[in-house]
Parts: structure tokens; C-alpha cells; sequence
């Protein structure tokens, strides 16, 4: 995603950064919240890209100079990203990076901090880099995003200029996929999903999702038509396609929106996750009252939270599944 298409899914952020940028009165740090999928992470990029490329358009980073392909990819020297080691980003992360920016940092410019899930730092983890913030050696950035805001030390929202990113428009992200030529059936899912996981880009993951989309297809039909087999498909295709917490939570959601798919059908409502499975899901409509779904639906969203708490992924689908089946 460029410039140009951020600034049409979040128009009042990437205003309020350009003229920040423009007036050359950027705070020392931000808080970007907003829902998952919002476009946090790719904002935080491509505000790091436009204050670091080279390429002389004032306007927008140009993304294919070597800065900007950097930080696209992840290894710029300057820029440093912290994620959740388990649950938490402990004070010792924030040392180790610290330390590396000390190395690297022999020439004087802009360094960038991008913290995913800011809400998970503890409290000397955060102190330890809002004293980094407040003495830096050379001009330094943070970025903080989040989808917890509430979490959030205060501490640091008060040290922060905070963001607010408006939830995407599904129609707005499925156009963007289809304007690069992407199956209109994987772009009802792409737009459902977050921007980025697995350390790429959701383009990089189509064939991915292409897969998973179809395991998802397989096991609801298993669960609900032919149970004898789900337990089977779960162990010899399911798991070895989810394999880490990331892609299970991915498998998950869409679980969540097959199901949110037949409910969206009993109201007659036609903007589908599966849209090709239109007829299929309509029969299920048929035979699904809406507390049923409503409770299995609840099912899914507990399991989602249980995969946080790191419990086992078999365990956690096995005991789903089981759930799902047995129903009402
Ligand atoms: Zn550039």
C-alpha cells in the first residue's frame, strides 16, 4: 500500500501527518489506535519512508529508493521495530534495542521505534524507553501502535500524541485488492483480514489464504455434515497449514466469517466472506437457528482469546470442533 491509497483509507491521520511533516512539527512520539486492519503498521512505514527517503517529492516517500526499500523490508539500520516476546515486551527488549541503535548509530539522523502491540510493554519497559525519548543522542521518533488504547500506561498516553485511526470500510479494502487483479473471492477475505502478518505483506500471502481458505470450506462441511472426519482433517491438513499462534488466530477469523456469512444470509444481508459459497451457506442458514450461531460464533471468539493465553493449538481446535459439532 502507497501513500496515495493510505490517504483514502485514513484521510484524517495522513492529513494530519502531512501537515505535521510539512511544518516540520512532528512530536517525539505517537499512539496510533485504532481496530485491527486499520493500516497502524503500514502508516508507521510509510510515515518512517516519506521522513527518510531520498527521492526529492516532498509530497510522498517514492518507495523505491534504497531507504525506502529498507524500511519496507525491514532492515533499516535506523529503524527498529519491538514486538510482544509471548505476552509482554519486557524492559530488556527495549535495553537490547537501545543498544543496537548505539552501535549502529554512528551517523547522526532520525531513528524510528515502531512498537506493535504498545499495550503489552510493562511498566519498566516503558520507562526504560520513554528515558531513551526524553535524552535522545540524536533526533529520535516512536511510534506506539495499538488496538488497546485503555492498556496503555498513562505514563505514556500522556507523553504521547495520540491517533485514532477510523475502522477500514471493507468495500474500500476490497477494491484494493481487486485493482490488483487478485480473485474476487480472496479479496472478500484479504479485506476482512489485517493488513500484514508472517512478516509480509497480505500480497505476498495470497496463496496462503488461497490454501487456508479452502481447508476452512473443507472442515465446516465436515463439521457439520460428516463429523467422522474432522478430527482427521484437523491433524493431517488443518494444523500443518496453521502452524504457529499467528496463522491459527488467521484460521480462526475465518471460521468466524463463514459463520458470520450464514448469519449475514438469515437477515438477507448479500456482503459475504465466501461469496462463491453463497448456496451453500444458505442451506446452512436454513438449519442454524440464530442462537445456535449466535452461541457458535461466541465459541470461535473464546477460542481466539484461549490461542493469546498460549494454550495447546490442537487442544484448543480439537475442543472447538467438538463444540461446534455438537451445536445447540
Ligand atoms: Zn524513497
Amino acid at each position: 500500500m502507497n501513500w496515495e491509497e493510505m490517504r483514502q483509507i485514513q484521510p484524517t491521520v495522513m492529513t494530519m501527518l502531512e501537515k505535521s511533516v510539512e511544518k516540520n512539527r512532528l512530536a517525539h512520539a505517537y499512539i496510533f489506535e485504532g481496530r485491527r486492519g486499520a493500516g497502524k503498521k503500514q502508516t508507521a512505514l510509510l510515515l518512517t519512508q516519506r521522513l527518510m527517503c531520498t527521492a526529492q517529492d516532498h509530497e510522498k516517500p517514492c518507495g523505491e529508493c534504497r531507504e525506502c526499500k529498507r524500511i519496507k523490508h525491514g532492515n533499516h539500520p535506523d529503524v527498529m521495530t519491538l514486538e510482544p516476546d509471548g505476552t509482554t515486551i519486557r524492559k530488556a527488549q527495549v535495553e537490547s534495542l537501545q543498544k543496537e541503535f548505539t552501535y549502529r548509530g554512528m551517523e547522526p539522523g532520525l531513528k524510528v521505534y515502531i512498537v506493535n502491540d504498545a499495550d503489552k510493554m510493562t511498566a519498566s519497559a516503558a520507562n526504560s524507553l520513554l528515558k531513551f525519548l526524553e535524552e535522545p543522542e540524536s533526533p529520535t521518533l516512536a511510534l506506539l501502535l495499538t488496538e488497546n488504547v485503555h492498556f496503555m500506561l498513562d505514563t505514556i498516553r500522556s507523553r504521547a500524541q495520540k491517533i485514532t485511526f477510523a475502522p477500514p470500510s471493507l468495500e474500500r479494502r476490497a477494491a484494493i485488492f481487486l485493482e490488483q487483479d487478485i480473485n474476487p473471492n480472496i479479496a472478500a477475505l484479504l479485506a476482512r483480514l489485517p493488513d500484514e502478518w508472517g512478516g509480509g505483506n497480505v500480497l505476498e500471502n495470497v496463496e496462503w489464504i488461497v490454501h487456508a481458505r479452502g481447508l476452512v470450506i473443507q472442515l465446516t462441511e465436515e463439521v457439520y455434515h460428516r463429523p467422522q472426519q474432522m478430527l482427521l482433517t484437523l491433524q493431517e491438513k488443518w494444523l500443518p497449514h496453521f502452524k504457529d499462534r499467528e496463522e491459527l488466530d488467521i484460521g480462526l477469523d475465518l471460521l468466524l466469517f463463514w459463520h458470520r456469512d450464514v448469519l449475514a444470509l438469515k437477515h438477507r444481508e448479500n456482503d459475504l466472506a465466501f461469496p462463491d459459497q453463497k448456496e451453500k451457506l444458505e442451506q446452512e442458514a436454513l438449519h442454524m437457528s440464530e442462537t445456535v450461531l449466535a452461541q457458535r460464533l461466541q465459541w470461535i471468539l473464546q477460542a481466539k482469546r484461549r490461542l493469546r493465553a498460549n494454550v495447546n493449538a490442537q487442544l484448543l481446535m480439537e475442543h472447538l470442533l467438538l463444540r461446534l459439532q455438537e451445536g445447540s
